[in-house]
Formats: C-alpha cells, structure tokens, sequence
C-alpha cells in the first residue's frame, strides 16, 4: 500500500504541529491558525479515525504574555515560558474543539516516560483509554520540568514515539515548511520530493535541511529523524504545511495530495525494540569480538561473556549499552544482565571457565536490537 493510502485510510493518526505554525513573536497564540488545525481534526475524527495532537508551542505562548522578544536560551526561562503557554495553549485548544463538541485532555510526557519501560506502558495506557472514551489526547513534552540532559527535545522525535507507542498507522508533521526539497528550497530550481521510499533517496537532500526555526526547536533534520524511525517500523509518514492541514489529514481513496511521504519500510518494531533502538538512554558499552558480533548480528544468539574484551561506563544490570564491533561502529544495543563491576572477572571467558551462577547472557537475545544490517 502506498503511504498516502495508508495515511487516507489510518484508523490511528499522530498529528503533530510545530510552534511556528500556531504563534508569532510579538503575538503569542494565533487563534486562527490553531482553529483551522482543530477544524481539520475534529472533520477527521467525524470519520471515524482516532487522533493523538502532538502540539508546540507551550515556549512560544509563553514569550509574549512574558514580555520577551525572543525565545530565550537558558533552560530556566524556557521552562517559565512553557509554563505560562502550556496553560494558554491547552486552554485554547479545549475552547476550540468545543466548537465540535469534541473532549480533549492534555498528556504531558517527560523522556522518562519514553526511556524506562514501566513508565512507557502507563503513558500507553492513559493515551488508549483517553482514546477509547472518545477523547482527542493532546500531547507536549513536559517542558517545566524536563532538564536539557533528559529531555526529548523535539516534538518531531515525540511524535513519532508516541505513534509507535499507540499502534498509529499514520504520522503527519506540519510545520511552516510544505514539504522536503532536493536543494534549498529558497531557490530556484528546487523541486519539492513527492515520495520518499527509502532512505537512501535522502542522500540528496542533506543541503536542504534549514536550521533550528527561532520559534520551535526542530528544523528539517528532526523531521527526517522522525519520519525515518517512524516509517521504518511500519508507519507512513507525511510531511507538509501547516497551511495545508485539511489537504494533508484527506481521508479520500488517493489521500492527501500535498508535502512529502515516506513509504512505511519496515513491519511493526516491537515496543520494546523500538523503545531500544530510539528512546532508551544508553548507560555504556560492550566492545565484541569478530565472532560475537556475527552471532548477535547474523545468528541472533545471546551475547556470552566470552565474547567480550572490553567495557566502558557506569551501568547496573538492567540498564540499556551500546554494543560496539571491533571496528568501533555500534552494531546493537540491548539491556545488560550484569553490573559494570561484575563484568571484568568474566569478560573473555568462555561459559565453561565459569561458576554456574556466572554462566547466564551478558545480555540475552530478546533483549537486543541490531542497530546495523548484518
Ligand atoms: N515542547 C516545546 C514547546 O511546546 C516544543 C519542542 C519543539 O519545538 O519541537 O514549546
């Protein structure tokens, strides 16, 4: 199926709007603008699709009620302006699906929810059940609280984890830019990419990737991030103008006709293999031999101890490590069964050389994600 198909006919959609589409500087929430993105959800909702809002702009909001003129850079600041905007952007959100008769109940999510597991699954049991009594979720990273170290960062990223997170068939970016481009697409003789279907046709565009918007935080590189982690697990993905919004979220047969799609590549990552891949903090590294990598790689076998000859970092057993090749290229991730202080006496041993207690995976199979193609 095409991912324009695959968009029109979702049952589940993460739609996510940038701050620059919903805000100016000098005059906070633009109430149009957010309207005719509510219009175009709620149209969509009418048919029957269920819908996740992922929304900036809580930052923005934030900035003239403040009195400040520019996004500010330090995180204290941020954290106050997301404060005071989070409260008027969900404010206007729920005034404005009224107009539909249509509930909303906001989700603030912080990176932890997204990193550790436990919390992973209670952040999918609120948004099904939100789902489930009719509720439209409208989600933001939790800003006021979140410290640059832990952050998400970008609701691009967030989109698409909460996409994954939901079972979505679809995500569609909107932001101020109407799709990608094979050049800058401030000049002349850039087309715009209709259909991206793998990413290596990405190659050619890494020149137009503009830079962080003064509003938002992610640029187009965010997007591609997002698009590509979500495609790759089965999700279609489109990129378009905010503008654009009604065309873009189409349910016809042919779906929408505007910004670029990314053919979903892959199947359905499990939860856990996308939360490996994509949201887990990782706590250190295991440096494999040859022969360890071929069979985490190529035989999808446990990594033993004995395939090990060096580590780095201060883990405990159950935390989330690079594993990295002889050639020094992360080649998996997987979630470690042994603290980092354990691990010296048995590295380079094989499992025969060991006290029975010392003989289980350094980190099992189901535990494992390759992170290149073998
Ligand atoms: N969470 C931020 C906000 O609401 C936006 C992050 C982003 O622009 O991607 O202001």
């Amino acid at each position: 199926m095409s991912a324009r198909a695959q968009l029109a006919g979702a049952r589940r959609l993460v739609v996510k709007v940038g701050s620059s589409s919903l805000t100016s500087l000098d005059g906070g929430l633009c109430s149009d603008r957010l309207d005719a993105v509510v219009d175009a959800l709620a149209a969509r909702c009418a048919g029957g699709t269920q819908v996740v809002l992922v929304s900036s702009g809580a930052i923005a909001a934030g900035l003239a009620p403040l009195g400040l003129t520019r996004r500010p850079r330090d995180l204290a600041t941020q954290q106050a302006a997301a404060s005071v905007g989070q409260l008027l952007l969900a404010h206007a959100y729920s005034a404005s699906f009224a107009r539909y008769g249509q509930p909303v109940g906001q989700v603030l999510l912080t990176a932890d929810d997204m990193i550790r597991r436990a919390h992973y699954r209670n952040a999918q049991r609120t948004l099904e059940r939100l789902l489930g009594l009719g509720v439209l979720p409208v989600v933001n990273e939790n800003d006021t609280v979140a410290t640059d170290e832990i952050r998400v960062g970008d609701n691009d990223r967030l989109a698409a984890l909460v996409a994954h997170l939901i079972g979505a068939e679809g995500l569609v970016l909107l932001s101020d830019v109407d799709g990608l481009y094979d050049g800058d697409p401030r000049k002349p003789g850039s087309t715009m990419i209709a259909e991206v279907d793998a990413p290596a046709d990405l190659a050619a565009v890494e020149i137009a990737r503009p830079g962080v918007g003064s509003l938002g935080r992610g640029g187009m590189a965010t997007k591609i991030t997002a698009a590509g982690m979500a495609s790759a697990s089965g999700i279609a993905v489109l990129l378009a103008a905010a503008e654009d919004v009604a065309a873009a979220l189409e349910a016809g047969e042919a779906g929408p006709k505007v910004g670029t799609a990314f053919r979903p590549s892959g199947r359905r990552m499990s939860a856990r293999r996308f939360w490996l891949r994509h949201a887990a903090h990782v706590r250190g590294r295991l440096d494999l031999d040859d022969g360890a990598v071929a069979a985490v790689l190529r035989r999808r076998r446990s990594l033993l101890a004995a395939g090990i000859h060096g580590l780095s970092g201060d883990f405990v057993a159950g935390d989330v490590v690079d594993l990295v090749g002889p050639s020094g290229v992360v080649v998996a991730r997987g979630v470690v069964g042994y603290d980092a202080t354990e691990l010296p006496a048995l590295i380079g041993r094989r499992s025969d050389e060991l006290p029975p207690e010392q003989r289980r995976e350094v980190v099992h199979a189901d535990d494992l994600v390759p992170l290149i193609d073998s």
